[in-house]
């Protein structure tokens, strides 16, 4: 740490100080020998031995008692009355003054100085008042203008002291501050010399020289003559330098002009860089698969537009992926996530950018791809995606779909994006693993798919849904046992609307859920009201796999049996196959069923259908799907099929309806075969309740 920060100035100061001082010593010294040898009448001999108690008590460093300025005092008015002439009483004056202006600590100056001030006054006017004669104008002036000189020069003299020891204590702080700085400083002079550093700017610098000589900075040996931006006021740079260990470090280095001199900092800035390249990569990077994430991968399509390229999006989105994550956990999801990105990433090859962007949906950006180029893009991803992926427990290969839009002039990268999804979304609803480039159409179905969406939200919310019953006949008796549910939309401007034209869009969305609420609470009343009026009839609900796994499902239809009424052995829940492959809705399913409501299985035969389900989980009653049914004429084989499920529903306990039965012949064969009860056309079509009264079936 070099001190000399200050120190011209100061010194020079220090150099007075100590002539002056010298000065006091020599004024105390011959004042005492003038005493003994010059002075006059009896008192001179013990006044000068007393001159010499205050030149003892002036070595003791530190003191200044005020029994030594007392003494001061008394030997300056002795001093005046026997000295032949005043100069050497003034000289002697003088040294007691400034030695007092000089002390440490002399903030209580000029106050010790008075009594020798008092002293030499009153000396005077005791000359004056005894030795009238003698006074003289020019004599009294010559006694008292080294006086007023006096007063006013060490006045002078201790404040400079006192400025220069205050400067002093200042630069012994900031002295201090820099040395314990963890920040490397050097402070460079007019001639790039360093008039300040601390320990810290050695080693960070890699400074082995002579601390008075050059600054090295990691451009070169010279700081002050870097061109590369160390002494450049602003921003820091950061330039990366070895360490030892073979680790790069990052040292930044920033220059300050302080007057005619420039402060230099250097920090060493290797963990906030490390840190900073992990946040970048965390952005830049998806953390499952190592893909591009979706910010960095939409900045890179932003780029790329700007630059007037013309580029290929794709937008893949995995195909059942909640399935496999429902079916197989969590851990096997990710997994899964990472093969396809891996298959993905292998397909776009090096010049293509290969992104996550969220969830199971992928996106490739492939610069300067036309339509065509995409197109084979897709493909060879769907073909590297399919190939049989082992790990699951099962065979099992990745389905995706994939929608692409191509660059057109002006086109921002969100409308991109945009048209990619809307096109991936065509390929999803047209069954998936396939691929769709985008057109302008799909974006106006996109957009009347969302005016579904809400309108089918009013409808729920307004009651717009209607439910429509169709009886299902116990073919022994060919009357009504119950009768099945059938939600319509009677939706404003279009009439009534089947439930394919929106159960699918309710999934999707979510509202099913309270969708499935009103037709079971409508579909229970409606079952009250016809036990009202004496007619026994249970009734069937169908309800989705989504709807099940919510967990509200349970309380909700206890609430419903509880405020209606309805024994819950006259309500069947109808479910499809596709039950199966969702843990949580199966495991609902069975709650339902300990309340004692009935399960059915819908459509059976076309679905999911496994034995060992069957046989795992119980229903009460399994329904023959109507594309078995309608076929019982044209072959043996179907016959032989429906036949096989009815035995199977009977070794199961359960009990089977046939459904779609048109004629008369389907109705027979069917009695014959076992089956004890069917619904269908042949019977009555679905239709309200208040048509129900005048239907012509018999119901019991
Ligand atoms: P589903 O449960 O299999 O219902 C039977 C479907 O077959 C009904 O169609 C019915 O009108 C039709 N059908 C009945 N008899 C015959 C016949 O003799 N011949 C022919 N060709 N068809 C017949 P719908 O009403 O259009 O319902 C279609 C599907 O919509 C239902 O199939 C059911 O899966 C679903 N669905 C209906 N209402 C609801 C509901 O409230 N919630 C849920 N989640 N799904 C519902
Ligand atoms: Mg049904
Ligand atoms: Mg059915």
């Amino acid at each position: 740490m070099d001190g000399g920060l200050l120190s011209p100035g100061l010194s020079g100061l220090r150099r007075t100080v100590r002539l002056t001082s010298a000065f006091t010593w020599l004024a105390g010294v011959a004042f005492a020998v003038q005493l003994v040898f010059a002075g006059a009448g009896p008192a001179h001999l013990p006044l000068a031995a007393l001159a010499l108690v205050v030149l003892a008590a002036w070595l003791r460093p530190g003191r200044d008692p005020w029994a030594v300025a007392a003494v001061e005092g008394v030997v300056i008015l002795g001093a005046t009355l026997v000295m032949p002439t005043p100069q050497p009483v003034i000289a002697f004056l003088f040294a007691v003054t400034v030695r007092r202006a000089l002390r440490v600590g002399a903030e209580r100056f000029p106050v010790r100085a008075l009594p020798a001030l008092v002293g030499y006054l009153a000396g005077l006017t005791w000359w004056l008042v005894d030795q009238p004669a003698a006074v003289t104008g020019p004599q009294v002036a010559a006694n008292l203008m080294p006086l007023a000189g006096l007063v006013v020069e060490s006045l002078a003299l201790h404040e400079a002291v006192r400025a220069t020891r205050l400067v002093e204590r200042a630069n012994r702080t900031l002295e201090a501050v820099v040395r314990a700085s963890p920040v490397g400083l050097v402070l460079l002079d007019e001639e790039g010399r360093p008039a300040l550093r601390n320990e810290r700017a050695r080693e960070l610098l890699d400074w082995t020289g002579d601390p008075g000589d050059r600054v090295p900075c990691p451009h070169g040996p010279d700081l002050s003559r870097c061109t590369a931006g160390c002494r450049t006021a602003g921003e820091a740079v950061e330039v990366e330098v070895p360490r030892p260990g073979g680790i790069t470090g990052v040292l930044a280095v920033h220059a300050v002009p302080i007057e005619r001199r420039t402060l230099v900092t250097a920090q060493d800035v290797s963990k906030r860089r490390r840190f900073e390249e992990v946040l970048r990569a965390r952005a830049e990077r998806d953390e499952l698969t190592g893909l591009a994430g979706r910010a960095h991968f939409l900045h890179l399509v932003d780029q790329a537009l700007l630059a007037g390229e013309a580029v290929g999006l794709l937008v893949i989105d995995l195909d059942g992926f909640k399935e496999v994550n429902d079916a197989d956990g969590h851990e096997a999801g990710d997994w899964y996530l990472v093969s396809a990105a891996e298959r993905i990433n292998r397909a776009a090859g090096p010049v293509a950018e290969a992104a996550r962007l969220g969830g199971d949906e992928f996106a490739v950006l492939a610069p300067g791809h036309d339509v065509r180029d995409s197109a084979r893009l897709a493909t060879r991803v769907l073909s590297e995606l399919a190939r049989p992926l082992a790990g699951l427990g099962h065979d099992t290969a990745i389905r995706a779909s994939v929608g692409i839009a191509v660059s057109r002039p002006g086109i921002g990268t969100a409308d991109l994006l945009r048209d990619a999804d809307t096109a991936m979304y065509a390929a999803k609803r047209e069954g998936g693993a396939r691929i769709r480039l985008f057109r302008p159409e799909m974006g106006e179905q996109v957009l009347a798919r969302q005016r579904d969406k809400a309108d089918l939200r009013t409808a729920v919310d307004e009651g717009q849904l209607v439910l429509h019953y169709q009886p299902i006949v116990d073919l022994a008796t060919s009357e009504a046992a119950g009768a099945e549910a059938l939600v319509r939309w009677q939706r404003p401007g279009h009439g009534l609307l089947a439930p394919g034209a929106f159960i699918g869009l309710a999934e999707e969305t979510g509202l099913i859920v309270p969708l499935g609420a009103k037709v079971l609470a409508g579909a229970c009343e409606q079952a009250m009201r016809w036990r009202e009026q004496g007619r026994g009839l249970g009734v069937t609900v169908n309800v989705s796999t989504r709807q099940l796994s919510a967990p509200v499902f349970l309380p909700s239809l206890d609430r419903v049996l509880k405020t209606t009424g309805l024994p819950p052995t006259q309500l069947t829940i109808e479910v499809t196959e596709s039950v199966w492959a969702d843990e949580a809705a199966m495991r609902g399913l069975m709650e339902v069923r300990e309340t004692g409501v009935r399960v059915a299985l819908d459509d059976f035969g076309t679905g999911y259908s496994s034995l060992s389900y069957l046989q795992r989980y119980p229903f009460d009653v399994v329904k023959i799907d109507k594309s078995f049914t309608g076929n019982l004429d044209d072959t043996g084989r179907t016959a032989g099929v429906v036949r096989c499920i009815i035995d199977l529903a009977e070794v199961l306990g359960a009990h089977t309806v046939a459904e779609g039965i048109e004629t008369e012949a389907q109705a027979d064969w069917l009695r014959r075969a076992g089956c004890a009860y069917a619904q269908g056309y042949l019977f009555g079509r679905p239709d309200t309740p208040e048509n129900w009264d005048s239907h012509p079936i018999a119901v019991s």
